[in-house]
């Protein structure tokens, strides 16, 4: 494993042992290099999942870029290492074991919201802000629809006959 403070990739293991939930091992690594000191953790991985966005796009899962959004939500907040990783280890779990090979980014985003709840109350917060304002848009776009399905008056007639316009 490199060194990610000198490059070096002559780092060595000090010690290896479980997560408490035993779905990762944990090492803890020293570079004789630079003296520098890090953590990897080594996991199981299922199978291949392909998320697809609200826009359609597929592309493959990313365990590193959940982790980004998770780490970004709880950005200085005092929460170990360890923890994140079993909550997100809990999340690529549920995606895997679901059956599915492709899951929407919407499910993720839920499950994200879940495991930060237990986590911590200032990055489930923080998360569900920036996610409910764009689920609200979206409440928002329904709510229009069903506006204009009740007054067919009120609307245009172009309109009223595309069948698109009732979502
Ligand atoms: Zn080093």
């Amino acid at each position: 494993m490199r060194c990610p403070y000198c490059g070096s990739l002559d780092t060595q293991v000090k010690d290896s042992r479980p997560s408490d939930d035993h779905s990762t091992i944990r090492r803890r690594r020293i570079c004789p290099d630079c003296g520098g000191r890090f953590t990897t953790f080594e996991r199981v991985q299922l199978r291949e999942l392909t998320v697809v966005k609200r826009s359609g796009r597929r592309t493959p899962f990313d365990r590193d870029k959940l982790m980004r959004s998770v780490e970004v939500a709880l950005r200085k907040r005092p929460v170990e290492a360890e923890r994140i990783e079993r909550m997100v280890n809990g999340i690529v779990r549920q995606l895997e074991s679901s059956g599915e090979s492709e899951v929407a980014s919407e499910a993720i985003g839920e499950l994200i919201m879940e495991g930060l709840k237990s986590l911590d109350g200032v990055a489930y917060i923080r998360f569900a802000s920036v996610y409910r304002n764009f689920r609200e848009t979206k409440d928002f776009e329904a709510l229009i629809g069903e506006l204009a399905a009740d007054e067919p008056a009120a609307v245009p007639e172009a309109a009223a006959r595309d069948p698109g316009a009732k979502g």
